[in-house]
Order: C-alpha cells, then structure tokens, then sequence
C-alpha cells in the first residue's frame, strides 16, 4: 500500500472481516495527506456507513465546530477510523475485527506521519495504550513508539451526556499548544523528526510528567 488512495481503494473492497457483509459503503478515511494532526475515532455510524465518509453525522457536525475552534477545517486534518465499516446497532468493534483492520490505518499513519495523533474516545486510545482510562489521560500527551498521542473523549459523549461537552471543547483548546510543543520537541529532536515510526523503544508516558 503505497499511497492513501490505494489504500481507499483496497477499504473499499475489503472482506477480511464479517463487518463487510453489513456495510453500505466502507470509509477509509479523507483529508490532507500532509496533515500535521491525525485524528482516529472508533468505527463509522449510521450516517457514515451511507455516505462512506469519516464523521458527516452530529458527531462529525460538532468535530467541526471543535475545529473551528481552533481555526482548523477537515481540509487541514486528516481523519479515520479504527475500523473501515460499520459495526451492527453501532456496537464496539471486537478485537478480531480490530486486529483485521489495523493493518490499514497502521499504514496511513506511516504515510501521512503526522506530528501528533489525537485519539477520539476509549478505543481508539486502547491502539495505544490499552487498558488505560479515558477519563484518567484525556487531554495530556503522551509518547508510544515515537508518535505523540493525545487523548480526549469522543465528540459523540457529547450528544449523550452534555457535561462532556465543555470537557472536549476544553482538551481540543488544548491541541495548538500540543502541536507547538511537539513541533518543538521535534525540531531539537532530528532523529524523530526523520523517522518517528522507527524511534525505538517505546515510551509510556508524557514527556511532560
Ligand atoms: S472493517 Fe476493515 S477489515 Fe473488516 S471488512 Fe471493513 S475494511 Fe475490511
């Protein structure tokens, strides 16, 4: 998989888990190859599922206006998923489903090799730290295999719980001086700068602990 079209392509196709008998369309993820920010959600939903595209639901709508807020687009960023289709009643993707689908986003990270990775909610944070409580890390950085990480909840808690929602807009506030910092970090860093996948060996916790 060379590119992040081929690897749309091959999504689109994929039958390498049961999730494919169900789908409508598969969602390989969209937006700026050359994104300094990658953000990784669960799994498509309802909405997703029939336009093939990452987060165009109320979800998506409040992503937007949490990008706005720190005067980014979808344009800027690049945006996926931990699994390419949709899970049946939108249930949590299993680990087998999960473990077939890795092998795409594992390369569109490498590819896209963003400056940091911001994780939206409890799976896609458990791709790098699993086990860990969202509640507990959300809104700090942290370091895994020389990529940064930063957690917070997933824009969809918001809909259902509304004291999450001053909480994710507080954390994404947060995500310009992240990348700063991670800019800065990598500039005095230029081994990491270079190749962030290979920088061993990996690390758990926040260069700011
Ligand atoms: S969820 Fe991933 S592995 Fe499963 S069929 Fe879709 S693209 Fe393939």
């Amino acid at each position: 998989m060379d590119s992040l079209e081929e690897i749309a392509r091959l999504v689109r196709h994929c039958t390498d888990c049961p999730l494919s008998a169900g789908r409508t369309n598969a969602v390989p993820g969209e937006g700026s190859a050359d994104a300094e920010i990658m953000f990784i959600g669960e799994g498509p939903g309802y909405q997703e599922d029939r336009q093939g595209r990452p987060f165009v639901g109320p979800a998506g709508q409040f992503l937007e206006e949490l990008l706005a807020s720190i005067g980014m687009t979808r344009q800027n960023v690049f945006i996926a998923n931990m699994i390419k289709c949709r899970p049946p009643q939108n249930r949590d993707p299993s680990p087998s489903e999960m473990s077939a689908c890795s092998k795409y986003l594992d390369r569109q990270i490498e590819l896209i090799d963003p400056k940091i990775i911001v994780t939206l909610g409890r799976i896609a944070l458990s791709r790098f730290f699993p086990g860990e409580s969202i509640t507990r890390v959300r809104g700090t950085l942290r370091e895994k295999d020389g990529r940064f990480i930063y957690p917070i909840m997933h824009p969809a808690a918001a809909l259902h719980r509304q004291d999450s929602r001053p909480v994710i807009i507080e954390d994404f506030k947060g995500i310009p001086a992240v990348l700063d910092q991670v800019r800065a970090k990598l500039l005095h860093s230029p081994v990491a700068a270079n190749a962030p996948a290979q920088t061993p060996p990996a690390k758990q916790l926040s260069f700011f602990e």
